[in-house]
């Protein structure tokens, strides 16, 4: 009996390994400004919302993924004035994800979910192009990731932003047909944001 019991948390230890097998780059690593202030959210959420950064470009070396994490940080915490970088989590063309507002935090990436969702971002313009295998690979491990440690409920739904939200091209139409045929990808969001200067 509690040789089966080892056999049994063994395993489960082992499937929690290999799903958060990737690198995490943590704030500290990428040289992040503190946030001005932190909304925790609750755990585990039921939607992961998928974005392109469009700007900037796509990376492929951590030296450059690091720069676009800086600079996507200025922009939305100094331009736009939010607490911090937008996104839970990035993920980068080297294959690395970084941590943004990381898990159990509410972002600012796609309104009326930022409470109740992970946003994760992968670093590039993704309309036409795809991103590479080793970037989409560590965004569907940070997934499942999630799932493994109680931060996103096993039975989520994956949405690409303009699914969620009028008036954005995000996460770009080659990534929205490639996140389509992901486990958990929902055709029908519970409902879509429509900012108040697009008219209806
Ligand atoms: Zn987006």
């Amino acid at each position: 009996m509690k040789k089966w019991l080892i056999y049994f948390f063994g395993l489960g230890v082992l499937c929690r390994s290999e799903m958060c097998d990737f690198v995490l780059v943590t704030r500290e690593e990428w040289g992040a400004r503190p946030p001005t202030d932190v909304q925790s959210m609750q755990d585990p959420v039921p939607y992961v919302i998928i974005h392109h950064t469009y700007q900037p470009p796509a990376c492929s070396s951590t030296e450059d993924c690091i720069k676009a994490m800086q600079s996507m940080q200025d922009s939305h915490q100094i331009d736009q004035k939010w607490e911090d970088i937008g996104y839970n989590f990035v993920v980068g063309g080297d294959g690395k994800a970084y941590t943004g507002r990381g898990w159990s935090v509410v972002g600012a990436h796609s309104p009326s979910y930022n409470n109740q969702s992970i946003g994760i971002s992968l670093i590039g313009d993704w309309r036409v192009e795809l991103p590479p295998p080793n970037q989409i690979q560590t965004a569907r491990k940070l997934i499942e990731c999630g799932v493994q440690t109680g931060k996103i409920r096993p039975d989520y739904k994956l949405y690409g932003h303009q699914q969620v939200r009028q008036g954005t091209e995000c996460p770009g139409q080659r990534l929205l047909d490639e996140i389509s045929t992901w486990d958990h990808f929902s055709k029908t969001p519970p409902f879509v944001w429509v900012p108040n200067e697009i008219p209806t």
